[in-house]
């Protein structure tokens, strides 16, 4: 059985086109959130996940605040104005489809969360201390999360129930068998590990097993067309050398 878990799309439909068709046939699509903010494409990509068979969709904090009446003075000034276009932009629909969305779930084996299974909105998982902390927070073996756009993953030792980051490669799949995991597939539209390709992971629930993966994605044609909208150029810029 093939999952395909993403995150932190942000409105690039290019990336999350390229993923797609790299990832092939899947038996489901599990979203941990952020669909909209910074890119140009807020509503191609909505509608895309919209449509996708199988799908579990969680929230992130970008999609919360463009469809909510929340304040966006937690977002700095770029990301701002990016969040006040897209709010503008989207169809009734879209927004409709993002508000109710959960930023938690919580499976058999997998907890889903957008940020930490603590604080699913806002929280980084950026190292072993977060790390540790959240483990706490959630039950299952497993917990999947996005938000800081890292492709990551920590492991909680089965006997001293130690903390390690786990450095896995692109390509090669990782068994979850032993120990518990917190795992982040990446950003598929705006990587922050200075690796401009798409990433995302697949997800064996029968083998458990984990696949980390990375694509190349015409990154200058995203670039220009938020250039011709006027967003901000940071955004342009950042997809070219993944941070
Ligand atoms: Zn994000």
């Amino acid at each position: 059985m093939r999952i395909l878990v993403l995150s932190d799309i942000h409105s690039n439909y290019t990336a999350l086109e390229t993923v797609l068709k790299d990832a092939g046939a899947v038996d489901a699509i599990w979203c941990l959130g952020d669909l909209v903010g910074y890119g140009p494409d807020p509503n191609l990509v909505v509608e895309t996940i919209r449509q996708q068979p199988n799908l579990l969709c969680l929230k992130g904090n970008h999609d919360a605040a463009v469809s909510s009446e929340m304040g966006l003075d937690t977002f700095n000034g770029d990301a701002r104005i990016s969040l006040l276009w897209q709010r503008r932009m989207l169809t009734a629909e879209n927004l409709e489809f993002l508000r109710p969305l959960p930023s938690l779930l919580k499976l058999e084996k997998v907890t889903l969360s957008h940020g930490s299974p603590r604080d699913p909105l806002w929280e980084y998982i950026l190292n072993t201390f977060t790390a540790r902390i959240s483990f706490e927070f959630f039950e299952t073996p497993i917990c999947f999360v996005g938000h800081s756009h890292i492709q990551s993953a920590y492991l909680q030792d089965p006997n001293t129930h130690s903390i390690t980051p786990v450095i896995l490669r692109p390509g090669q799949a990782q068994s979850l068998r032993e120990g518990r995991w917190i795992l982040n597939p990446g950003s598929v539209g705006q990587p922050r590990d200075r690796d401009p390709r798409a990433a995302y992971a697949l997800f064996d629930p029968e083998a458990l097993t984990w696949e980390p993966r990375r694509v190349v994605y015409d990154v200058a044609e995203v670039q220009e067309r938020i250039r011709k909208l006027g967003l901000p150029i940071k955004h342009a810029l950042r997809l070219a050398e993944g941070w």
